[in-house]
């Protein structure tokens, strides 16, 4: 096993892999950002190591100075996290070059995967049924054109290198596509550095329903249930629970089936979401996340497995310790995002200095957040401050849990989620579970 990792992350997700290693005695050496100096999270770090100024570029991302954080600290492994370098095959091949343990999956996988075009081509091979759409990168306007006119309007533009629902556009007639192909590839030149596109059929209201898997080194793999994503704003993620309100069971065991397949096919080792579009009693591979995900407590709620654990001991070489048989989900659990952000000015980050923080608490309760009163939110990332998930016996609990629990949370002194997240929770369609990926816009407009 590892004696030292770095985390190459902040907020709560440093915080969830600090407690991880806290649990397996590996000592935890987190790296900030000037940004992040009075973070309260790095107080429970075993040492912390300042690599830059706070824009992301030159600290979070910026490899050189986390390669050079991991030799001075003598780590053995680094985690990632989500978002910033998570999903970086190059970031993997240099860690793995110094002999620095990636905690991931092999560097060709995360190339693979993280490439949605190539992707698709992988969900094919495994008998996946994907969105109708471009086969690979679409190598001009014309082509999309060509593929918008086979396909049939809407159409949904995507980056190739995307995420976060970032680079993506709907067309609805050719107009639309050529301009939207404009500014999709300008906005994912800048987001990822990678400006190429491929187009699929836009389809109108479907449910977002993920698998999580887990796979060790020595080939073997299993599925952890399905999450529902689909209450999202913007094509990103808000509410997520697990099991899914929405799909039957015969549906829900294709799936997860169909993940393993898929991992099989790929080598796939570590923690891994493969995502899906529901329609009806149809379903469409999207993609494959190779990382932890944001809604990963909603399944480990259910299961009982601690996925960050399980990350670091498949990265250190230890086979899973259980088989398909032994993963029994049991009960419902739902996450809430809570977000800085001011809801009368369309959603934007609302940094600032938190006054009051009083979390929800009691039965069933889980909070992962890095935050305290007396802190400060950069405006410099992402505006999560935290999740708030629960568990239930059943839907029904679980529903009512999180709606007292939403009553109970105070955060003052900055905008947040919590007021658009209680008006969720006692949205009658949302309490039945019938919704899907329109439902929050649709709310909200
Ligand atoms: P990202 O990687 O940017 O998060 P995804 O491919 O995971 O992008 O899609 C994010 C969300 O966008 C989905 O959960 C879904 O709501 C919506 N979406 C993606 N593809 C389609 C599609 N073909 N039709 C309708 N909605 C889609």
């Amino acid at each position: 096993m590892f004696e030292r990792i770095l985390i190459a992350n902040r907020g709560e997700i440093a915080l969830r892999v600090i407690r991880a290693c806290r649990e397996l005695d590996i000592e935890s050496v987190v790296v900030y950002s000037r940004g992040d100096a009075d973070g309260p999270w790095l107080e429970l770090a075993d040492e912390t190591i300042c690599i830059g100024p706070a824009p992301s570029a030159q600290s979070y991302l910026s490899i050189p100075s986390i390669i050079s954080a991991a030799e001075i600290a003598n780590v053995d492994a680094v985690h990632p996290g989500y978002g910033f370098l998570s999903e970086n095959a190059h970031f993997a091949e240099v860690c793995r070059a110094n002999n620095i343990e990636f905690i991931g999956p092999d560097v060709e996988t995360i190339r693979q995967v993280g490439d949605k075009a190539e992707a698709r081509k992988a969900a094919v091979k495994a008998g996946l049924a994907v969105v109708d759409g471009s086969d690979g990168p679409i190598a001009s306007d014309e082509e999309a054109l060509e593929v918008a006119r086979k396909v049939g309007y809407p159409v949904l533009i995507k980056a190739v290198s995307g995420g976060g629902g970032r680079g993506m556009r709907v067309a609805h007639n050719d107009i639309a596509l050529q301009t939207g192909l404009q500014s999709a590839r300008s906005e994912a030149e800048i987001a990822f550095g990678d400006p190429s596109l491929y187009v699929e059929k836009y389809l109108v209201g479907p449910r977002h329903v993920e698998v999580q898997i887990l796979g060790d080194q020595q080939g073997n793999i299993v599925h952890l249930g399905d999450r529902d994503c689909s209450v999202q704003r913007r094509h990103q993620k808000v509410i997520e629970e697990s099991p899914s309100p929405g799909i039957a069971a015969d549906l829900r065991n294709k799936m997860c089936r169909a993940s393993v397949k898929l991992a099989k096919n790929v080598g796939y080792h570590g923690a891994g979401t493969v995502e899906f579009l529901v329609q009806g009693k149809k379903f469409y591979f999207i993609e494959v996340n190779a990382r932890v995900q944001v809604e990963h407590p909603v399944t480990e709620l259910v299961t009982g497995v601690d996925l960050v654990k399980e990350q670091i001991r498949i990265a250190a070489g230890e086979p899973l310790g259980r088989k398909q048989g032994d993963i029994r989900p049991k009960g419902h659990a739902i996450e809430c995002r809570l977000n800085a952000e001011d809801p009368d000015r369309g959603f934007t980050p609302s940094p600032g200095r938190v006054t009051r923080y009083l979390p929800a608490g009691g039965p069933g309760v889980r909070i992962d957040s890095h935050i305290e009163a007396g802190y400060f939110v950069p405006p410099h990332y992402d505006s999560l401050i935290g999740k708030l998930a629960v568990y239930g016996d059943n839907r029904e609990e679980a529903v009512r849990r999180m709606q007292r629990a939403l009553e109970e949370f105070r955060i003052e002194g900055i905008r947040t989620s919590l007021p658009l997240l209680r008006r969720v929770l006692r949205n009658a369609y949302f309490v039945r579970g019938d919704y899907n990926t329109r439902f929050l816009d649709d709310l909200l407009s």
